[in-house]
């Protein structure tokens, strides 16, 4: 099964309980004002196949607490996610965890045939107007829905808590030079850090600046 995947990495600890795996899907349709993910938003790049990126993530399966899988948008990708699902309960994944920025109730088709594979999932677009107070969102119009027990028992502390105190993101850095982040920060929080950087003599560009720059849809696996 084919699928479009913009990276893939471990550990992340701040989309989840845990240390988890981030399958992050390459394209979105959504295209949600102040998205600080552009880079994901093209529809080409990224190919390869369910089979590939099982293989990539299996040996940091024993390590891991869970899956997050977000983007980009996963249910853009409807028949490879649902394979990735399954593939990934056959290796006896037993926390999986997606983001959508789409309505839940516009994902009942698919959600109908991936019975048991979400454990916890997190629905609608991100409003940069709406307040940033909730765990695990990046606004508080997002919704969360455990749909397994595992979800119930492991997400539900999530459904109304407010966001740590504690402001935290995951840093990785690529062979290439380039560093991402993964996680939720605060509104505005990268164009301070521009700006920051930019001060201080260095020269760097954030995910909106590379989706303008990139014409030629080439993004890396
Ligand atoms: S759904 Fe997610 S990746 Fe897509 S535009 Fe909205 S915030 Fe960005």
């Amino acid at each position: 099964m084919d699928i479009r995947v913009s990276r893939l990495h471990f550990p992340v600890t701040t989309l989840g309980p845990g240390r988890r795996i981030g399958i992050w899907f390459q394209g979105c349709s959504i295209r949600c004002a102040g998205c600080i993910s552009m880079d994901t938003w093209a529809d080409a790049g990224g190919e390869t196949s369910v089979a590939a990126v099982l293989a990539q993530v299996r040996e940091w399966l024993p390590l891991a607490t869970g899956i997050t899988i977000s983007g980009g948008e996963p249910f853009d990708q409807p028949e490879a996610l649902l394979a990735l699902l399954r593939r990934l309960r056959e290796a006896a994944v037993d926390d999986i965890l997606v983001y959508s920025g789409h309505a839940f109730e516009s994902l009942a088709a698919t959600l109908t045939q991936a019975d048991g594979l979400i454990d916890a999932l997190i629905t609608d677009p991100f409003d940069i107007d709406a307040p940033q107070t909730l765990g695990l969102r990046g606004s508080d119009n997002q919704r969360l829905h455990c749909l397994t027990a595992l979800g119930r028992a492991r997400y539900a502390t999530y459904a109304q808590a407010p966001r740590s105190a504690a402001k935290a993101l995951d840093v990785m850095f690529d062979e290439d030079g380039s560093v991402w982040f993964a996680g939720i920060p605060e509104r505005h929080d990268f164009l301070r850090l521009q700006e920051i950087l930019s001060e201080q003599g260095h020269r760097i560009q954030i995910s909106a600046d590379k989706a303008r720059s990139r014409s030629d849809g080439k993004f890396r696996p």
